[in-house]
């Protein structure tokens, strides 16, 4: 087991931010469900630690998931570190500038979908690869691979700057793919079920720019914990304070350079809030409540 980092004195007063991925972390990789995390997702509430889900889901996907789960307030990521959702909260006033119709602001950290599916085209022709794209799937196919309901599908498929994949070729094909998508500037990486195509962004590069936000804003560095089971949340669980990897349905490898890592024994969210547990449940650990900061123009800012 990894050695405990010593703790500032102020540590249960610093604000805390927690970063998750959803399938097969907070979310059952088979099922979907949520069940065994509903306790730390309540105490976490209370304590005002938003709970910011970064996710290879689309932004369709997770508006309805953040009200199921009760975690309006905080922001999201989506797409593999695509594009950031900000609650008012979380905007700033300078920076960002519109909102859509449920007051969320989305900022673009990567590319247009159109550029993405127009360079897979070239490299399928250029290389002679075999790979279905999570587009070119039925719906059908999609919700028989997946298992989420023809709904959740649906809106699984309305991406908006990241695609993912079913790769269908050698090792060699894929290196050869790999290296041509870097040259166009963009990235392949590994997920639970599929590969995905992103600009140059991931999961740790959106983490590390809402971190940059809460800062900005609060002016007070916050405690994070992240919490992941796949290869693609690595450059996340690098970025965070604290991380835990949760044990995987997957059978791929997860090693962050990392060394505040805990690696839970259960899988899905019984892992989830095992390690929840492990760095923030012990009394020396646990976050104090949070402070609601009222500014001056009268709006609440984020808690934490
Ligand atoms: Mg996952």
């Amino acid at each position: 087991m990894p050695s405990i980092p010593a703790s500032p004195p102020d540590s249960a007063r610093r604000p805390r931010l927690l970063f998750t991925d959803l399938d097969g972390s907070l979310l059952d990789h088979h099922g979907y469900g949520w069940a065994p995390a509903r306790p730390w997702l309540a105490r976490l509430q209370e304590l005002g630690v938003p709970v910011i889900p970064v996710t290879s889901k689309t932004r369709s996907e997770i508006v309805p998931l953040r009200h199921e789960l009760g975690i309006e307030d905080a922001p999201f990521i989506a797409e593999n570190g695509a594009l950031a959702g900000l609650p008012p909260a979380w905007c700033h006033a300078r920076l960002d500038r519109g909102s859509a119709a449920d007051g969320l602001v989305i900022r673009t950290l990567g590319v247009d979908i159109g550029f993405i599916r127009q360079r897979l085209a070239v490299w399928r022709s250029r290389l002679g690869v075999g790979f279905t794209t999570m587009s070119e799937m039925t719906l059908d196919d999609l919700v028989a691979f997946t298992g989420l309901s023809e709904p959740q599908a649906r809106l699984a498929r309305l991406r908006e700057g990241s695609e993912p994949l079913l790769w269908e070729d050698d090792e060699v094909g894929l290196e050869a793919f790999r290296a041509g998508l870097k040259g166009d500037g963009l990235r392949l990486m590994r997920g639970g079920r599929f590969w995905h195509v992103t600009g140059d962004c991931h999961k740790g590069s959106a983490v590390g720019w809402l971190i940059e936000r809460f800062e900005a804003l609060r002016g007070q560095r916050p405690l994070t914990l992240g919490l992941g089971d796949g290869p693609n949340d690595i450059p996340m669980l690098e970025t965070v304070d604290q991380a835990v990897v949760i044990r995987g349905c997957h059978g791929l490898a997860v090693s962050p350079r990392q060394p505040a890592l805990y690696r839970s024994r259960a899988t899905g969210p019984d892992g989830w809030a095992e390690g929840v547990a492990h760095w923030w449940g012990r009394g020396d650990r646990r976050p104090a409540p949070a402070v609601t900061h009222v500014s001056s123009d009268g709006a609440r800012r984020a808690t934490a």
